[in-house]
């Protein structure tokens, strides 16, 4: 059989791929090397796309017209090896769906921290000044489930470098890279610039009529500019905590966030951003530019910043226990997000850290340790990296469990102390994923 498609994978962005796929009237077939979710092997069920798991067979994938990749295969698997060397069409989840976004507008957010609350924030500020909007990627619905079942206006995508790597005509009106900092180097052959080439895939096929919204203060982005001329002459927009931008984008000036559109200047004070930390502050100016790009009133961005709750898993306050507050910052998986939790961080501290730790270098949060942590709990199967760094810092204590981490962390603390889980590693040693980590602190927490 010659399929038109065949999806490798199938999670969200596979099944969303696939359905899209079948509701445009294309042949398709997905193929997955492990087991499918039932909840999306029921879809594919009800809409007779045919499939198969724990396996792929060759013939089938070799013999399709286009591929579609999920964002969870790496390019070292035998399977991408071959396909790519007899040249096939490798395409990602969305940019199959851009072919069918029709005359919609796309805000596409990436960057190695703060995705989900710069898209999320930016969701909000068009919602507010009622557009019809939604989000898609990482958060809710992949892109092309949203196109399938029901395509908006516009679109703010969350993307991540996967799903930038395997584009060809993805051209979002606005593109935000919100910072590069060290993290997935294992898929980009441990090169860091690989994996920065692949972040400013965003704008690519971007024109003189796009906005290219980028992270002044970064400096994995300014020295990839220095270095690389880009391709494309699309608008570029900075923001910066540090100084005025010259031309349209946006600063914090004293106390006040300033957005700059078409020369005209609107100022936000930052007592109004309900979110804590510099990181959101950013966060909050990369969302803000692109609702101005949008032309959303200034008042609804205003409003939308103060009326924005943490989400879950990021600097989410828990409770108060006898005085001694306790926050989750799970999806801090990284050394970049644990040193903007900690610079936010205005009491003692006693931080867990620990996990599966992806090459981290301690140093980067080293003076921040001193300053603000009095405890570290070392909380993993192997944590002896951390335990030896930071034993000359602070006093550190061992966890091999949830509990015990919550139970030593709240004696180490006293009143007006705060316990901060922000772990810089990834999860799977004791937990499913970053989630099932966050869960499992808030309710041990709970039951103190
Ligand atoms: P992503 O979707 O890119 O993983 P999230 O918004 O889910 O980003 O946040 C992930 C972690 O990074 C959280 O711990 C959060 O507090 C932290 N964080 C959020 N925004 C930023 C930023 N701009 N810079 C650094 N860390 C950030």
């Amino acid at each position: 059989m010659h399929y038109d498609i065949v999806i490798l994978g199938s999670g969200e962005s596979g099944t969303g791929a696939a359905l899209l796929a079948a509701q445009q009237g294309l042949s398709v077939f997905v193929s997955d090397y492990s087991a499918i979710p039932a909840k999306y092997k029921m879809e594919l069920e009800k809409q007779q796309i045919p499939f198969e798991e724990k396996q792929h067979t060759q013939e089938i994938i070799f013999n399709a017209k286009e591929i579609i990749k999920s964002p969870g295969i790496g390019e070292h698997v035998q399977m991408i090896k071959d396909l790519r060397a007899k040249n096939m069409s490798i395409v990602s989840e969305i940019e199959f769906a851009y072919r069918y976004k029709a005359d919609s507008k796309i805000i596409a957010i990436t960057g190695t921290n703060g995705k989900t609350t710069a898209t999320t924030l930016t969701y909000e500020m068009l919602k507010h000044a009622d557009y019809d909007v939604s989000m898609v990627g990482n958060i809710g619905y992949s892109f092309a489930r949203q196109i399938a079942v029901k395509p908006t206006a516009w679109y703010v995508i969350e993307v991540s470098s996967f799903q930038l790597d395997d584009i060809k005509s993805f051209q979002p009106d606005v593109a935000v890279i919100l910072n590069i900092t060290p993290d997935h180097l294992d898929r980009y052959n441990y090169k860091f610039e690989n994996y920065t080439q692949s972040k400013f895939n965003i704008t690519k096929n971007q024109d003189e009529n796009n906005v290219l919204v980028l992270n002044k203060d970064d400096e994995a982005i300014t020295s990839f500019l220095k270095n690389t001329t880009l391709t494309t002459n699309p608008k570029i927009q900075y923001f910066s905590m540090r100084e005025t931008v010259q031309h349209d984008g946006a600063y914090i000036s004293e106390k006040e966030m300033v957005l700059k559109q078409n020369g005209e200047k609107v100022s936000i004070n930052i007592n109004d951003i309900s979110l804590n930390g510099k990181h959101n502050q950013q966060n909050s100016m990369a969302a803000g530019i692109s609702a101005r790009v949008a032309e959303v009133r200034a008042e609804k961005i205003r409003e939308s910043l103060q009326a924005f709750q943490s989400l879950e898993h990021r600097m989410e306050s828990v409770a108060s226990i006898r005085g001694v507050e306790f926050i989750n910052d799970s999806k801090a998986t990284n050394l970049n997000s644990v040193w903007y939790a900690l610079e936010s961080m205005t009491k003692d501290t006693v931080l867990i850290l620990g996990g599966v730790d992806k090459g981290n270098d301690y140093e980067q949060i080293a003076e921040l340790v001193k300053d603000k942590v009095k405890a570290i709990v070392a909380l993993g199967e192997d944590t002896t990296v951390i335990q030896d760094y930071f034993r000359k810092l602070v006093p550190v204590m061992e966890a091999k469990s949830m509990q015990e981490a919550v139970v030593f962390s709240f004696e180490m603390a006293k009143k007006g102390d705060c316990v901060l889980l922000s772990p810089a590693c990834a999860s799977f040693d004791l937990f499913k994923n970053y989630e099932d980590r966050g869960e499992q602190f808030k309710l041990t927490v709970k039951n103190l």
